[in-house]
């Protein structure tokens, strides 16, 4: 009933790569999110139910309302414990780069990565990855990271599936998709739920975790940028939103404060393009896109904030003030003026 939309050549050459070592390590993109935590913890999950050592490395903290999942609290964060991170990256046999597409992604643990001899497998669902990996599974057309694994899983022993694999793969497919409101029209993704449910997991219980789970500061931080600090843009179709690291400070913000904040001017008629900068550290601003239709976000992320991304979710930086960054966005709208409003 699924269709097969991963080559078999490439799971074969993984399942030789799993067979063949001992020790795994599994990479994910700086920030983490559930799909980066739940794919790799799912991944992680399975190579050891097959007798392997798996160890999760994320480039620095993912947000609290993560911690749950399961095997999440063997993961090695390698911005607090650089020498265990290191030591895991070089002892693996092969290693797992998943969510992301270039190693750049990775921060300073690229370079660590980029040093190693030891085969990369690449499992994501971002476009042009990089090149230098022995596996490359690059399926933009994937809802997450997290289907693609499933579908590794699947394929290699279709027994494999348990509750606790279920509810990482969930929650990063939920995650990836706005819990289901975009980049999911697949109905393979609703034959991969029927399974996960299959497997024991209480998707209504995943949720709460997820999204009921924010601290009374956010719920203040969402008031004050939504009364305050949202600019809307009628004669583009955009919106922005602006953080400062003093307003950081002021709201106690922590990581995973800020997530989903990006997609709530979507939800304003006719906003179509949201920018939300926000200032993570003094000089230092983060970029986040959303679009919502052909508008492609990343190429404004690309040409204007050095990143990239999905059509219509992607991110970047800007190296300077809050009002530069702000300046960079406005420049933005006035060149895809044309693409925004027709
Ligand atoms: P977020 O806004 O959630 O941080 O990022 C949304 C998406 O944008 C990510 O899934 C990723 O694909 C992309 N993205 C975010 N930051 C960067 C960046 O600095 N460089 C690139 N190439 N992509 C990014
Ligand atoms: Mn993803």
């Amino acid at each position: 009933m699924l269709d097969r939309l991963i080559d078999a050549s490439k799971i074969e050459a993984i399942e030789q790569i799993i067979d063949k070592g001992e020790r795994f390590a599994i990479l994910v993109h700086r920030n983490p999110d559930g799909d980066a935590v739940g794919s790799a913890t799912a991944l992680a999950l399975f190579l050891r139910a097959r007798g392997k050592s798996a160890t999760v490395i994320v480039p620095n903290a993912f947000p609290v309302f993560l911690a749950w999942l399961p095997s999440a609290d063997e993961t090695i964060v390698y911005e607090t414990a650089r020498d265990e991170a290191v030591a895991a990256i070089g002892a693996a046999d092969a290693l797992f780069c998943l969510d992301f597409n270039a190693l750049s992604r990775l921060g300073e643990l690229g370079e660590v990565v980029a040093s190693l001899a030891a085969p990369r497998v690449l499992i994501d669902h971002h476009l042009q990855p990089d090149e230098g990996f022995a596996v490359e599974v690059s399926y933009p057309a994937a809802c997450s990271t997290a289907e693609l694994v499933f579908r590794i899983i699947y394929r290699m022993n279709n027994e494999a599936l348990t509750h606790d694999i279920a509810e990482c793969i969930y929650t990063g497919m939920m995650t990836d998709t706005g819990s289901f409101a975009y980049a999911s029209n697949s109905k393979d993704i609703y034959i991969i739920i029927s399974c996960l449910i299959a497997a024991g997991i209480d998707k209504d219980l995943i949720y709460r975790r997820v999204f009921y789970n924010y601290s009374p500061n956010r719920m203040k931080l969402l008031g004050y940028m939504m009364y305050d600090k949202l600019r809307v843009y009628p004669a583009f179709n955009a919106a922005l939103l602006t953080l400062t690291y003093k307003e950081m400070r002021r709201f106690c913000v922590a990581k995973g404060d800020t997530e989903g904040l990006v997609n709530m001017p979507l939800q304003i008629k006719g906003v179509r393009f949201v920018c939300f900068l926000r200032e993570e550290v003094p000089g230092k601003i983060n970029v986040s896109l959303r679009s919502v239709d052909d508008f492609p976000c990343n190429s404004v992320a690309a040409e204007y904030f050095s990143g990239g991304g999905h059509k219509n979710a992607s991110g970047g930086e800007v190296y300077g003030t809050m009002e530069y960054a702000v300046e960079r966005f406005r420049t933005a709208l006035s060149k895809y003026k044309q693409q925004l409003t027709e």
